[in-house]
C-alpha cells in the first residue's frame, strides 16, 4: 500500500496549542508543523514545540517545525479613538508613527510620505480596505477611500512595493529567528522575499549560529515573481503564500502564479508548499465547500509537495478535521487516474552525481517494478532529489540523525527511519533490508533500489545504485 504522498503543514495556534490537539493533529496526518511568529508569544511557541517534539516521540512520527518569520509586514498604528467604519468616497490622512492623538491613521513605516506618489494605491486588512493617495501635504498623504471597512489597530498596510525602503528583517525577525534557533526549530520561512540575497542572510545567520537550517522562501511580492528562478535557486524551499500575493496581485492572476512557482520548484527540485485559504470555510464550518476540495486536488496535481492549513488549524473550530479532511482530499487526488507524476525536465549535462543518481534510481525501481526506493541520507539532500522526480513507490529515508529525519518530513513522498552509520556499504545493505523487514515495508521477493555514497564511512557525495531482492 501506498501512503500519502503529498505532505500537510498546519499552522499551530490558540485553537490547537495544547497537548491534546496537537496529538489529535498528527495522528490526523500533519507531517509539519507551523509557528507563526506574526502572532503569539515566545511562550506560546515554545509550548507548542514541546507538545509537538512530546506527540511525535510518542507517536514515533518525525513532524518538522517549521518557524515563519513575519517579515517586514507594515501596521496601521493605535487609532486615537475605538475601530470605526469608513466608507468609500471619505477622506483620511494616514501618517507615519506608531499611535494617532486625533482623526489621522498612524502607518507604522517612517519614509510613508516619501516612499508613496499621488494616484498610487493602498490596500489595509488583506485588501478589504483600498486608498488611493490624492495629496501629499508635508508628512500627511491623503487619501480618498475607494472600498470601505472596518478600520482596526494593527491590520496589515500594503503599499505599492515598487519604491520600499525596508530591510528583509526586522528586528523582530531577528528575536524570533534567535529564538527559533535557540529552541532547535527545523525550517525557517522568510515572508516578503524580494531578492536571492534575503534567503542567503538568513541561511549565513543560523550557519553563524552553528545550525544550518533550510530556509523556505515565501513567494508573496511582485520583485519575488520577478526574481523568482534565482530566489527558488537559493532557497532550500518555497512557499506561494497565496494571501499576501493575492493582495499585490489581483485574484486571477492567484493560480497562474502559483502555477508558476510550482514549475520552478520542479525545475530547481526544491520542495514547494502551496498555503493560505485551502479549507477555509472549514475555520468554522465542518464541511469544505467544493471548490476548496476543488482547489487543494488541483495544487496535488499541479504537483505541490505540501498543502498547508492557517486559521483552519491555528484559530478555528474544527483543526483536526480539517486536518483529516485535507488528508482525505490529497489521498483521492493521487489516487485517481488523473493523477500522472509531473517529471521534471532533465538536467544540462554534465549533472551532479546526486541528481543523476536520484534520476537514475527513479527510473530503475519502475524498470524492475521495485517495492520501494531506500536512500541513506546524511542531509536530506539525495531523498529530496529523488523525492523531485516523482518516483511512483515510496522513498525511505534512513538516517542516523533526527534533525535529518524531521526535514525530509517536508518531502513529497518521503517517509524516514533511523539507521546508524555503518562501516561498509554491505553491512549497510543487509541493516537497510533487516529494518525494512522488520517494519513490514517489504517482503521476501520484493525488489528494492538502494542509494548511498560510497564508501559509506566516509561522509560524501551520493553515487552509488544498486539494485536488490529481499530474500
Ligand atoms: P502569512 O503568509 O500567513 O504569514 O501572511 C502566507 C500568505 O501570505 O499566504
Ligand atoms: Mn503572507
Amino acid at each position: 500500500m501506498i501512503n500519502r504522498r503529498t505532505k500537510i503543514v498546519c499552522t499551530i495556534g490558540p485553537a490547537s496549542n495544547n497537548a491534546d490537539t496537537i496529538d489529535a493533529l498528527i495522528a490526523a496526518g500533519m507531517d509539519v508543523a507551523r509557528l507563526n511568529f506574526s502572532h503569539g508569544t515566545h511562550d506560546d511557541h515554545r509550548r507548542a514545540i514541546g507538545f509537538i517534539r512530546d506527540a511525535s516521540r510518542s507517536r514515533q512520527k518525525a513532524v518538522a517545525i517549521l518557524g515563519d518569520l513575519c517579515g517586514p509586514k507594515i501596521r496601521v498604528g493605535r487609532l486615537s479613538g475605538a475601530a470605526r467604519d469608513i466608507t468609500r468616497g471619505e477622506e483620511l490622512v494616514l501618517f507615519a508613527g506608531d499611535a494617532s492623538e486625533d482623526e489621522r491613521v498612524p502607518v507604522r513605516y517612517e519614509t510613508l510620505h516619501r516612499d508613496l506618489r499621488v494616484g498610487d494605491m493602498i490596500h489595509l486588512d488583506d485588501a478589504r480596505i483600498r486608498l488611493r493617495v490624492h495629496a501629499i501635504q508635508g508628512e500627511d498623504v491623503r487619501v480618498t477611500v475607494e472600498e470601505g471597512g472596518h478600520l482596526r489597530n494593527g491590520v496589515g498596510v500594503h503599499l505599492p512595493s515598487g519604491n520600499l525602503q525596508l530591510d528583509a528583517l526586522t528586528a523582530k525577525d531577528k528575536e524570533d529567528l534567535a529564538f527559533g534557533l535557540g529552541e532547535g526549530i527545523d525550517y525557517v520561512a522568510v515572508s516578503f522575499v524580494r531578492s536571492p540575497e534575503d534567503s542567503k542572510l538568513v541561511r549565513e545567520i543560523c550557519e553563524a549560529w552553528g545550525r544550518p537550517l533550510p530556509v523556505c522562501a515565501k513567494i508573496e511580492t511582485p520583485q519575488a515573481i520577478e526574481r523568482l528562478d534565482a530566489i527558488v535557486a537559493a532557497s532550500d524551499a518555497v512557499m506561494v503564500a497565496r494571501g499576501d500575493l493575492g493582495v499585490e496581485f489581483p485574484p486571477e492572476l492567484v493560480p497562474v502564479l502559483q502555477r508558476r512557482v510550482l514549475e520552478s520548484a520542479a525545475q530547481h527540485r526544491r520542495p514547494a508548499i502551496v498555503a493560505t485559504e485551502m479549507l477555509h470555510s472549514m475555520v468554522t464550518s465542518t464541511r469544505p465547500t467544493r471548490a476548496e476540495a476543488s482547489d487543494v486536488a488541483n495544487a496535488i496535481f499541479d504537483g505541490a509537495d505540501a498543502t498547508m492549513l492557517s486559521g483552519e488549524t491555528a484559530s478555528g473550530s474544527h483543526p483536526t478535521l480539517a486536518v483529516q479532511m485535507m488528508a482525505r482530499i490529497v489521498s483521492a487526488a493521487e489516487s485517481s487516474s488523473w493523477w500522472t507524476p509531473k517529471v521534471p525536465p532533465p538536467y544540462a549535462p554534465p549533472a551532479p552525481f546526486s541528481e543523476s543518481i536520484a534520476r537514475v534510481a527513479v527510473q530503475a525501481a519502475h524498470d524492475v517494478g521495485a517495492r520501494l526506493i531506500a536512500v541513506f541520507t546524511q542531509s536530506g539532500d539525495t531523498a529530496r532529489l529523488i523525492s523531485k522526480e516523482r518516483p511512483r513507490v515510496p522513498v525511505v529515508a534512513f538516517s542516523p540523525n533526527q534533525g535529518i529525519r524531521r526535514r525530509v518530513g517536508l518531502y513529497w513522498g518521503v517517509q524516514s527511519r533511523v539507521l546508524q552509520p555503518m562501516r561498509d556499504a554491505d553491512e549497510m545493505v543487509d541493516a537497510v533490508l533487516a529494518n525494512l523487514l522488520g517494519a513490514a515495508l517489504v517482503s521476501p521477493g520484493d525488489r528494492i533500489v538502494l542509494v548511498y555514497g560510497a564508501p559509506i564511512a566516509v561522509q560524501g557525495r551520493t553515487n552509488t545504485l544498486r539494485v536488490v531482492q529481499v530474500s
